[in-house]
C-alpha cells in the first residue's frame, strides 16, 4: 500500500508526460499508428547501427574512402535511396476502393454535367442550324469504358448474373471490383490487394505494388553490399580487439538471414508480376470464388510476361486500369496446352 503510494507520484508525472506527447502529436494517441511508428524507427535503427559499426570499426574503409571516395559515395547513396525508398512507399496509398469510386463518381457527374450543356440546342446566327454532341462519346473517352457510375462500371467487370449483395463488402458498405479485399489493418478495401505489410505500416496494393517491388529490390542490393563489406573487415589483417570481432560476426549473421529472407521475397514478387498476381490470390486460391476451379497453372488476368510488366511499372497505379474476370472463352484459351507453335511464337510473351 505504501509502495502504491510511493510512486503515485512518478505515475502522475508519467501520466502527464504522455499526454503532452499526445497532445503535441496527435497520432500517437492511435496504438496501431503508435506501433506503426516503433517499427519504423527500429527499421531506421537497424540501417544506422549496421553502417554506424562498419564506418566505427573498420580502419580500411576509412583508408579507402580516402583513396577512392567515389566507392564510399555510391555506397551511402545507396543507402539513402532505401531509406527514402522505405518512406515514399509507406506513405503511399495502396488505392482504396472508396477512393476510386469518389473519383469514378466524380467523373461521371462531371461527363454528365457536360453531355447536358452540348445537349442545349445552339442556334447559328441565321436561327435554323442545330449543334449536339453525345455525351456517351465524352464519357468513353474519358472512363474507357461506357460506365455511368460506379456500380456499372464494376458490374460491368464481373460475368452477367453475379448478384450485388455478394459484391459488397459489409464493413465499407461499397461495390467491389473484382481482385479488390477489404484488409481489417486498414479498415478499408484495397485495389488488387496483395498484402498488409507490419513494416511499411500500410497495405501493398494496386497503387504501391510497384514502388514496394523496387524498395525490396533496394534493400536486398544494400544488404548485400554491407554484407561484403563485413566479410572484407573480418578478412584483413589489421590487429582489433577480440569483441569488435564477436559485434561483427553477430551482426553478419543477422544480415545473412535478413539477405536471405529478401531475396526469397525478392524472387516471389518478381514471379507474381510476370503471372500478374497478388500475394493474396496465390495463397488463397481455393477460397477466392472467382479463381475457384480454374487450373492451378492458368494464370487468369495474365495478358503474358511482357504486357504484365509494362503494366505493372507503367500503368497499372491508375484507378482505371481495373481488370475485369476473364470470360469463360478467353480462360479456355488460357488453359490451352502449349504446342511447338506456342513456343515458336512466344505465347507466353
Ligand atoms: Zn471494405
Ligand atoms: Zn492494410
Amino acid at each position: 500500500m505504501k509502495m502504491a503510494e510511493l510512486c503515485r507520484p512518478f505515475r502522475d508525472i508519467r501520466d502527464r508526460v504522455v499526454d503532452r506527447c499526445y497532445h503535441l502529436f496527435p497520432c500517437l494517441s492511435d496504438p496501431a499508428r503508435r506501433s506503426s511508428l516503433g517499427l519504423k524507427v527500429a527499421l531506421v535503427m537497424m540501417h544506422l547501427i549496421y553502417v554506424g559499426v562498419l564506418f566505427l570499426f573498420d580502419r580500411d574503409l576509412i583508408e579507402k574512402t580516402r583513396k577512392e571516395p567515389w566507392y564510399t559515395a555510391l555506397y551511402l547513396l545507396l543507402f539513402f535511396a532505401t531509406l527514402a525508398q522505405y518512406f515514399f512507399t509507406s506513405g503511399s496509398s495502396p488505392g482504396y476502393v472508396l477512393d476510386a469510386m469518389r473519383i469514378a463518381n466524380e467523373t461521371d457527374a462531371r461527363i454528365r454535367k457536360a453531355s447536358m450543356a452540348s445537349k442545349q440546342p445552339a442556334s447559328s446566327k441565321n436561327g435554323n442550324f442545330v449543334v449536339t454532341v453525345d455525351g456517351s462519346q465524352l464519357s468513353k473517352n474519358l472512363l474507357g469504358n461506357n460506365a455511368a457510375s460506379w456500380t456499372k462500371m464494376v458490374m460491368d467487370m464481373y460475368p452477367l448474373g453475379t448478384s450485388v449483395r455478394n459484391l459488397t463488402c459489409t464493413y465499407c458498405n461499397v461495390m467491389q471490383p473484382p481482385r479488390a479485399k477489404h484488409c481489417h489493418d486498414c479498415d478499408r478495401c484495397v485495389l488488387q490487394f496483395d498484402h498488409h505489410c507490419v513494416w511499411l505500416g500500410t497495405c501493398i496494393g494496386q497503387g504501391n505494388h510497384c514502388r514496394f517491388w523496387w524498395y525490396i529490390c533496394e534493400e536486398t542490393a544494400l544488404c548485400l553490399w554491407t554484407g561484403i563489406l563485413y566479410i572484407q573487415y573480418l578478412k584483413s589483417n589489421i590487429s582489433r580487439a577480440w569483441w569488435m570481432d564477436a559485434i561483427m560476426i553477430v551482426l553478419l549473421i543477422t544480415l545473412s538471414i535478413s539477405l536471405i529472407f529478401l531475396l526469397l521475397l525478392l524472387l516471389f514478387h518478381s514471379y507474381l508480376v510476370l503471372t500478374n498476381q497478388t500475394t493474396y490470390e496465390l495463397v488463397r486460391r481455393r477460397r477466392i470464388p472467382y479463381l475457384r476451379g480454374i487450373p492451378e497453372r492458368v494464370y487468369p488476368f495474365s495478358q503474358g510476361v511482357c504486357r504484365n510488366l509494362y503494366n505493372f511499372c507503367c500503368a497499372r497505379s491508375s484507378i482505371y486500369n481495373m481488370e475485369p474476370l476473364p470470360t469463360a472463352e478467353e480462360l479456355a484459351d488460357k488453359s490451352r496446352p502449349f504446342t511447338c507453335l506456342d513456343v515458336l511464337t512466344c505465347r507466353c510473351c
